[in-house]
């Protein structure tokens, strides 16, 4: 199963990722690429942080299981290895999870809110985002709801890490049980 997390950035996908395979060992977590530059917050492994060269070349190679250009940087989940009995989980943007669905129709969606637009640009403040990225972000987050709730099998707000936490692990519970017929 391949299960994506979506939701405007700043929402908090990554800390609920980490937190996903921490209390689920079937999760195997993707480590996408970007072509961005490390923030002040970060640690370096957050992210495989390439130049655009190298990245055109993973392209050419048919590297990524998808990738898509997001606010003027290059992101992309590299093909990932065998997994046997493990689900992959990836955490991308909208644009991504569309690919996703399109090559896996049973890929499961799960579309993550913030509880407020307030709440939503504190964390991008607190992250260390400039003005100007946490404006053009806030800016593009109602296109990427939107287009999310378009694609979402589920809709989660993070009010509180460990509850939607709670919340994504009893939806794939739910999956796991009873898969989604295929698609017509
Ligand atoms: P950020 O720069 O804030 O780390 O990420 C910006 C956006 O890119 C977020 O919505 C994040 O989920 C998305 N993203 C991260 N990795 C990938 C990826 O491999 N593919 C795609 N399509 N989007 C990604």
């Amino acid at each position: 199963m391949i299960v994506v997390l979506i939701g405007p950035g700043g929402v908090g996908k990554g800390t609920i990722a980490r937190r996903l395979v921490e209390r689920d060992a079937r999760l195997y977590l993707s480590r996408s690429w970007t072509t961005r530059p490390v923030r002040p917050s970060e640690h370096g492994d957050e992210y495989v942080f390439v130049d655009r060269e190298r990245f055109a070349q993973a392209i050419a190679a048919d590297e990524f299981l998808e990738w898509a250009q997001f606010h003027g940087n290059l992101y992309g989940t590299p093909a990932p290895p065998p997994l046997p009995g493990r689900d992959l989980l990836l955490e991308i943007d909208v644009q991504g999870a569309i690919q996703v669905r399109r090559r896996d129709p049973q890929s499961v969606v799960i579309l993550v809110e913030a509880p407020s637009t307030s709440e939503l640009e504190g964390r991008l403040r607190r992250r260390g985002d400039d003005d100007e990225h946490v404006a053009s972000r806030l800016a593009s987050a109602p296109g990427e709801l939107a287009a999310g709730r378009a694609i979402a099998d589920a809709v989660v707000v993070n009010d509180d890490v460990e509850r939607v936490a709670g919340e994504i692990l009893s939806i794939l519970d739910g999956v796991r049980r009873e898969p989604r017929p295929p698609a017509a």
